[in-house]
């Protein structure tokens, strides 16, 4: 490391930077655990980014400590890995319905209906308790799903899923460790049809209320009462309602295990839509977002959030683990926002450190893993609707990098842009031949990363523009969290939703794009293109910016025309080039075109008068754009 011996690594360390590093992430996730211990920190969310080595120091701490442990990843590989690298003689690997349970795994008729009553809400492990009877899995003494859960609880080391985390009797007592962001896996979300049909399905098996219709509920809002039933006993009946009843509500095609949720928020929500009419509301949260973003939003007796988007419908419903039995909470990632995180995993505060200062990380990424990062735009590029993306851009930019680096390219896009740029024909003519398919190795978009490591090791890959998910993604994450995401006037990279630092627009457009930018290389050196300036700030810090703003230049048909003659019937003065048939643009137009070209290094012009123009690297000119990386330093 060419940082000093005081900043975070020894001189010594620094003879073996990636070693140091990996070490470093697992002192740094295991002080995070013995302050907790300790009673000095509150649960901690470090900042690690990727290539850090983040899930084999969680395993060095799992080693290291004695306390009893839960390791929670989405990824089946992530788990994979955790439990090769955790030497421990009780450690269990959490089931998953889809690896464990015969049942699912040898396609037996019921297995599809278990795996569809586990998406609706109900718990692998009360659908084998419920079904008993039924199950194939079941005959012959307990499914080694079920063996597997029993075992957990008397387990050091657990290593599942993040809904694992849900159950609370795993997280008693132990180390909880999140290997990256749980995303949505607390979260539910339902469109009208769905939502209403659960509701109906339920109140209609439920015997503790006389009423049979969701909208009968949503009546209660402004009646007495329905048939003898009062909002105040909905709220009771259902603010109190028991797991095994939730859970029941799966097992019927339509119903869901929050239909309760859905019923009672139908309530809540209805008495607002009054309070809105009325100008006289009890929640000025609710109010702010229900009258400036159109969005419904109710916390449940439970600790279950609810909110809906008014326009659409859409009901989001996110019921986060209960982690106040857990002895310690660590959570990792390498894009980290701790306004994101909190609410998803149900912490009222979350301690953010760093991993390595931001000088150490620009030397680490570039000086030992070996990136170069290059930014090949000063604009956003919005692609994930496919209408901004630029053909002949994209194109310039593949067709330059793959002769730069002579090989074909990896690519991540959005998948519109994907479509686009490699499903149909580009629009020009001269963007065909070749064609911008014979440029790339393979393509993949924004959306189908996460489990993929195919492009470890690569050591060049481009990422073109950025993605956007939308308004309404990021005003629903926002409100879950307590912030008002209202968009301004901005576009691009001015793009604001009136909240400081942007924590949920870069959560789903910087981050995103970092993500994509590391999925090259890690383990080794590599060139990313970066087509988009939409960068997080520490990741912007280490790029090799535009200077001027331009990198393509795209070509007009007389500069196409000039390269096509003198590819053809070669070089000579100015005024012959001027008279060929296929240039038909003035003489001072083509001197000028034929100075540029001499800039670029694809012409010689002699040194006396009248000048001879002779082809220098012509034929491996582009007809497209001419192609400008930014220089290092
Ligand atoms: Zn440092
Ligand atoms: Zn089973």
């Amino acid at each position: 490391m060419s940082a000093p011996d005081s900043c975070c690594f020894t001189t010594r360390e620094a003879e073996r930077p990636q070693e140091a590093v990996w070490r470093r992430c697992a002192e740094e996730i295991q002080t995070a655990v013995e302050d907790q211990l300790t009673g000095e920190s509150g649960p901690v969310l470090v900042d690690a980014i990727p290539t850090t080595g983040k899930t084999h120091a969680t395993a060095r701490v799992a080693n290291a400590i004695d306390d009893p442990i839960l390791l929670v990843s989405h990824l089946h590989e992530t788990r994979d890995t955790l439990v090769r690298e955790i030497d421990s003689d009780t450690l269990v690997r959490l089931p998953a319905l889809e690896r464990d349970c015969p049942t699912v795994t040898d396609e037996h008729p019921l297995g599809e209906e278990l795996t569809n009553q586990n998406a609706r809400g109900a718990s692998p492990y009360f659908l084998h308790q419920r079904r008993r009877d039924e199950l194939p899995c079941m005959d012959d003494g307990d499914c080694s799903y079920v063996k597997r859960r029993d075992a957990a609880v008397d387990a050091d080391v657990l290593v599942g899923h993040p809904t694992h985390a849900l159950s609370e009797e795993l997280v008693e007592g132990r180390v909880v460790i999140f290997d990256e962001d749980p995303g949505d896996a607390y979260r539910t979300q339902f469109n009208t049809a769905q939502r209403t049909q659960a509701a109906n399905q339920f109140l209609q098996g439920y015997d503790q209320l006389d009423v049979s219709r969701v909208d009968q509920v949503k009546a209660l809002a402004s009646l007495d009462e329905i048939d003898g039933v009062g909002a105040s006993d909905v709220l009771e009946t259902l603010g109190s309602i028991g797991e095994s009843a939730r859970q029941t509500e799966a097992l019927e095609e339509g119903g869901h295990a929050e239909a309760p949720s859905i019923t009672l928020a139908a309530l809540e929500l209805q008495r607002q839509a009054l309070q809105e009419m009325a100008g006289d509301f009890d929640d000025p949260y609710a109010e702010d977002l229900r009258q400036n973003l159109g969005l419904g939003y109710v916390e449940l007796p439970d600790g279950t959030t609810v909110v809906e988007d008014l326009e659409s419908e859409a009901l989001y419903i996110r019921r986060p683990p209960d982690l106040s039995g857990a002895a310690a909470i660590v959570g990792l990632d390498g894009t980290p926002r701790p306004a994101v995180w909190k609410g998803r995993i149900g912490v009222d505060d979350l301690v953010h450190r760093q991993l390595l200062c931001d000088e150490c990380r620009g030397t680490y990424l570039t000086e030992h893993v070996g990136y170069e990062f290059i930014q090949t735009t000063e604009g956003a590029n919005p692609y994930s609707s496919g209408q901004h993306v630029n053909d002949a851009q994209c194109y310039a930019l593949l067709e330059a990098a793959s002769k730069n680096h002579d090989q074909q390219v990896p690519v991540i896009t959005t998948k519109k842009a994907q479509t686009r740029l490699f499903e149909s024909s580009l629009d020009g003519p001269h963007l065909s031949d070749p064609s911008i398919s014979s440029f790339v190795t393979n393509v993949r978009h924004y959306g189908d990363l996460r489990s993929s490591n195919e492009f470890e090791g690569e050591s060049v890959g481009i990422v073109l523009g950025s993605p956007h998910p939308g308004d309404a993604p990021i005003k629903v994450a926002a409100a879950f969290e307590g912030y008002l995401a209202q968009r301004g006037d901005g576009r691009g990279m001015d793009l604001d939703y009136g909240i400081a630092d942007h924590p949920f627009l870069q959560h789903f457009r910087e981050d995103k794009v970092a993500q994509a930018v590391f999925r090259f290389g890690r383990s080794s050196p590599a060139t990313v293109y970066i087509h988009t300036a939409a960068l997080p700030d520490w990741l912007a810090a280490v790029t090799r910016r535009p200077k001027d703003g331009t990198i393509v230049r795209t070509r007009n048909d007389g500069e196409r025309s000039i390269i096509r003659t003198l590819r053809e019937e070669g070089g000579g003065e100015e005024k012959d080039i001027h008279a060929r048939e296929a240039v038909e643009i003035g003489e001072r137009q083509v001197r000028k075109l034929l100075k540029r070209l001499d800039k670029e290094g694809l012409v010689d012009r002699s040194d006396a008068q009248p000048y001879q123009w002779t082809p220098e690297d012509i034929g491996s000119a582009s007809l497209v754009a001419e192609v400008c990386f930014p220089p290092k330093g």
